[in-house]
């Protein structure tokens, strides 16, 4: 299921009093039921997302909240219980503090670059070109939004 097709089923929740209003919340809707939706052998992550939505839409008059739409699903694709959708990943230890086993780090300026770890040593040796993709895509941890107080706000804006 792309994500366009999630936001389109998302969107179908419209009719529905209660739904919260706004792009963002409709797009993290939509992120969870890309989530929720992995298919089973007999639905497609499409069609489930579309049965949950004619479930909703055809019995409810209210937007039940997100618990109850992955409930439904639960009941009606995995009733075997969460576990069978959430299986939980065994903890892996972190052997590298400085790169968290990522195998790269951060420097000052920003820049990604080889951590000296195993880990390291591993990613390299599959994707050499991994530091020049990150690096030229710009795909740095965003920057922390700083916020404004009131009164720079005021500032910024002129009053
Ligand atoms: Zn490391």
């Amino acid at each position: 299921m792309t994500l366009n097709q999630a936001l389109a089923q998302v969107e179908r929740l419209s009719a529905l009093k209660r739904l919260p209003n706004g792009a963002a919340v409709r797009a993290e809707l939509a992120g969870k039921l890309m989530e929720w939706c992995r298919g089973t052998k007999r639905a497609t992550p499409l069609e489930q997302a579309q049965w949950l939505i004619d479930k909703v839409t055809t019995e409810l008059d209210e937007y039940p909240g997100p618990q109850t739409l992955h409930a439904m699903l639960i009941d009606r694709f995995y009733p075997a219980g969460p576990a069978a959708v959430y299986r939980a990943p065994e903890p892996v230890p972190i052997e590298c503090p400085l790169c968290r086993d990522n195998g790269w780090i951060e420097d000052s300026e920003g820049m990604n670059d080889w951590c000296q770890c195993a880990a390291a040593a591993a990613l390299r040796a599959e994707l050499p070109g991994w530091l020049d993709t990150l690096n030229r895509h710009g795909a740095r941890k965003p920057k922390p939004r700083v916020k404004l107080t009131a009164a720079q706000f005021e500032a910024r804006i002129g009053l």
